[in-house]
């Protein structure tokens, strides 16, 4: 089912990573995090509620997949999960791999921006930029975990 108006039935949301006739797992491309991945359930619903037991079975499986590659290859020092609905009422879950010297920490990334001297800026740079010398691996051992986890 496709709802007219709602950006995640319209578009991917993101960079494709991984999908299943189902879900899909999205790069959110996110300047700030990056390594900010969201898994799309590809129906409009707006609650896990409205799944049946085995698809909602199904999507924790894959957020938790999610997990565990960001933790393997990213090693954050946190990992946030997360689903609200409230601008985009179609169900999706947000993982996002946090660390103790990003933007926001401890407050979640949808805080307003701390202010951040010049010396934490510069730490919050190298970060990313470590970071993403490691999404290419991160998205492949994802991929595999999950093609293993759902084999056809
Ligand atoms: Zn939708």
């Amino acid at each position: 089912m496709i709802k007219p108006d709602c950006p995640l039935c319209l578009t991917t949301g993101g960079d494709l990573v991984w999908q299943h006739p189902r879900l899909r797992v999205i790069d959110a491309r996110d300047p700030l995090y990056p390594g900010f991945t969201r898994v799309v359930w590809k129906d409009h619903v707006e609650e896990m509620t409205d799944l049946s037991p085995l698809d909602q079975q199904m999507l924790m499986q894959v957020v938790l997949q999610v997990e565990t590659a960001q933790r393997t290859v990213l090693k954050p020092d946190k990992i946030n999960l997360a689903a609200f609905g409230n601008m985009v009422p179609h169900l999706h879950w947000h993982i996002i791999p946090r660390w103790t010297d990003d933007p926001h920490f401890p407050q979640p990334v949808w805080a307003n921006l701390p202010e951040a001297d010049v010396l934490a800026q510069q730490k919050q740079a190298l970060r990313r930029t470590d970071i993403l010398a490691h999404l290419d691996a991160y998205h492949a051992a994802l991929i595999l975990q999950l093609d293993t986890a759902f084999k056809p």
